[in-house]
């Protein structure tokens, strides 16, 4: 059974690397969560004092995907409404899925349950064809949508440096091992935000209610946003032309804005109870690794080499279907229904993303 070997994978890479796992600030506060592969049961409310005890359980049980609270709890084992909540990190999460791209139209699709339709890039809301909503969607990791979220986390690092006084030490950035990046801030001036003040957050940061108004505060104290519009426009050498026509400023503001702004899940963020993956551990959908990036090397962080998890050994598979692909420095595919024998990370990643099936 295809989940057999996927948990057979996960295991060795446990066996081998639970000591990856650092324990986060004031575990003992935290709830921790685990996506089982049986029936893909959440099992959650459990608290571990220990690093060890935590590394042995998920040597013990093998689970999909790892979780741990944002939150701090009194209780952190009880149910959500006697857990007693302390406070809860500041949390951001940039996914491809919330970027547009323009290659998702081609490692993108989407097939309606009702109708058979199938849709290229990604999913609406409602069958294009049909109507209905229930809709599977089928996405790829692909080199250049991760390129694409690492710059909105280098984006919104900055913000959160430059505008709101955040140190670089308070901030973690995580490769979440699919689409994208999480990025955390500890520091004891977050613990207490409410969600509408997170939600304030992140209208600035998207850059929601900046707009050509912005013009006014544009000087050479400019703070915020407006020093953004004004250092891009003193950059730009159509300044003198566009100073004589107002409305073409505007534009160009407005486009500034939207160039400026991060894409990011604010859902995420409002949410003060959240489960969000633990770094170190392994990606269900992808199996790779979630790795925690240091921010002074983020630019240069690829992880489509980094985060392969297992680099030993190959395996035998059939592939549906799958694009070209760069995974631990060798190129494969295109594939479409033929068999191929691939390193043990890459033939795992096209297993869990149910584009392959293991040969005999
Ligand atoms: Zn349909
Ligand atoms: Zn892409």
């Amino acid at each position: 059974l295809i989940e057999e070997y996927i948990k057979k994978k996960f295991a060795e890479y446990y066996n081998l690397f639970s000591w990856r796992i650092i324990e986060p600030k004031e575990a003992a506060k935290r709830e921790f969560g685990f996506l089982l592969f049986k029936e893909k049961i959440m099992v959650r409310h459990k608290c571990f004092s220990n690093i060890n005890d935590l590394h042995n359980f998920i040597k013990t049980i093998v689970p999909s995907d790892v979780y741990y609270s944002s939150a701090y709890y009194l209780k952190p084992e009880e149910e959500m409404k006697r857990k007693e909540w302390l406070g809860a990190d500041l949390i951001f999460d940039i996914d491809a899925d919330h970027i547009d791209t323009i290659c998702k139209k081609e490692h993108d699709k989407w097939i309606c349950k009702n109708c058979g339709y199938i849709g290229e890039g990604s999913p609406p809301e409602a069958c294009l064809k049909c109507g209905e909503d229930k809709i599977q969607s089928e996405t790829w990791i692909c080199q250049k949508c991760l390129e694409k979220a690492k710059e909105e986390t280098l984006k919104l690092t900055e913000f959160l440096m430059k505008d709101f006084g955040f140190e670089k030490e308070n901030i973690e950035v995580c490769f979440t091992g699919h689409r994208g990046y999480h990025i955390h801030i500890d520091s004891k001036e977050v613990l207490q935000l409410t969600s509408d003040e997170r939600k304030e957050i992140i209208d600035y940061v998207m850059g929601i209610g900046a707009d050509s108004s912005m013009l006014n505060f544009v000087d050479e104290q400019a703070y915020g946003w407006a020093e953004k519009i004004a250092l891009t426009i003193k950059h730009n050498e159509l300044k003198k032309h566009l100073i004589f026509n107002k409305k073409k400023l505007m534009r160009k503001i407005e486009s500034i804005i939207k160039e400026k702004a991060v894409k990011v899940d604010a859902v995420v963020t409002m949410d003060i109870h959240r489960l969000i993956r633990l770094p170190e551990t392994l990606n269900g959908k992808t199996g790779l690794r979630a790795v925690k990036v240091d921010l002074t090397r983020l630019k240069d962080f690829n992880p489509f080499i980094e985060a392969v998890a297992l680099e030993d050994g190959e395996e035998k598979i059939y592939v549906k279907e799958a694009p070209k692909f760069l995974l631990g420095g060798e190129e494969f595919g295109p594939y479409k229904k033929e068999k191929a024998t691939l390193p043990t990370a890459a033939a795992l990643l096209l297993i869990c993303k149910g584009k392959a099936e293991l040969v005999s």
